[in-house]
């Protein structure tokens, strides 16, 4: 696989933290540069997104095993990215396993999670999960959030021009909602916005695992002015960590929730309003996260579907087949808000299963 190189960051290894709290103190968003892969627009009325979670890159750099298991994590996307042909990928959080990793090696292990997306020239979107900038286990250093931040900012800065859509628009991944990094939105359309994505930080690594009050204020005001702007628009969120509501979901759901169910739901922490802000928002249709690997089930609730990516890494625990969950976007004025939306699992395999409307 062809070596990415970032002149940006290794400025920033040479001359070290104060370098990079200059260049955060210097841009309180990380908006700058538009991707040169251009808008994200629907091709003969169809859109398709596939969520790539969990990759968990890095561990075990010094073993054979670990090299070898993340080949096999690109092989995995290779063929996911062969079979679905995304117009976006969205890949959920935990690309690295921050904590087999020391930190001056994170991005490097970041560039290698988004090197199978570069190489088939596919665009993408990321939010950060737990493990990104996790403190290496048995160190002597705790996680910082500046570290977070810089790994977005590393991103940005290697390939805003070469794919990534992650904190690209206006005002993207404030500052203000430190220590969550990777809060931002995207807007799908052709001849004008037709369905607004949301990127949210549950955070984990160098904070809290929670959906903090100042960034659910965030979205509702971003989504007041978006739909003052565009009206409502069908809305996807996608996060790392499940939200309470989440058990509340599967416990009620079911013969209606579809999909893989063998491992616990690990919600995020604290008060959350995630759902109940997405619904007063307007147009929410789905939430989509990863983290619990052994889940890959949707299940209605309230107004909308909650819903787990499937795992598509050889990293992280677990052994259920890899693959990834495709939502496809079709524009028909007969669907809700003119927009309908079918999801399914992709398996490394080719097998597809559990496909629904959302
Ligand atoms: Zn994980």
């Amino acid at each position: 696989m062809r070596p990415l190189q970032c002149v940006c960051f290794n400025v920033l290894l040479q001359h070290g933290r104060h370098f990079l709290l200059l260049l955060l103190a210097v841009s309180p968003s990380l908006s700058s540069g538009n991707p040169a892969s251009g808008r994200l627009t629907f091709t003969n009325g169809q859109f398709t997104l596939l969520q790539i979670a969990d990759v968990h890159y890095g561990e075990a750099p010094d073993e054979a095993w670990g090299p070898e298991q993340d080949r096999k994590t690109d092989a995995a996307q290779f063929r996911l990215f062969d079979a679905v042909k995304p117009d976006l990928v969205v890949f959920s959080g935990d690309q690295v396993t921050g904590n087999n990793v020391q930190d001056a090696l994170k991005a490097t292990a970041l560039e290698k999670a988004y090197a199978p997306a570069v190489n088939a020239s596919l665009r993408w979107a990321s939010v950060l999960g737990n493990h990104d900038d996790a403190a290496l286990e048995g160190g002597t250093q705790e996680a910082a959030p500046a570290l977070r931040r810089s790994l977005v900012e590393f991103e940005r800065s290697a390939f805003g021009e070469r794919g990534s859509f992650t904190c690209s628009t206006p005002g993207a991944c404030p500052e203000m909602l430190a220590p969550g990094v990777s809060n931002y939105w995207l807007l799908l359309g052709d001849d004008r916005p037709r369905v607004l994505l949301w990127f949210l930080d549950s955070g984990g690594g160098s904070c809290p695992e929670q959906l903090p009050k100042p960034t659910m204020k965030w979205l509702a005001r971003e989504a007041a002015s978006l739909r003052a702007t565009h009206g409502e628009l069908p809305a996807l969120t996608f996060v790392h960590i499940p939200p309470p509501e989440y058990l509340a979901a599967r416990a009620a759901g079911g013969d209606s929730c579809l999909g893989l169910a063998e491992d616990a739901v690990t919600p995020t922490k604290g008060r959350n309003a995630l759902v109940k802000t997405l619904e007063a928002a307007g147009g929410a249709r789905a939430v989509f996260v990863g983290h619990d690997h052994g889940n890959a089930w949707c299940c209605p609730y309230s107004s909308l579907h909650l819903c787990f990516g499937r795992h598509s890494g050889y990293g992280g625990y677990g052994d259920w087949a890899r693959g990834g969950r495709v939502v496809r976007l079709s524009l028909d004025p007969a669907s809700k808000g003119g927009v309908a939306v079918r999801t399914w699992v992709h398996l490394e395999d080719g097998s597809v299963s559990d496909e629904q409307w959302l």
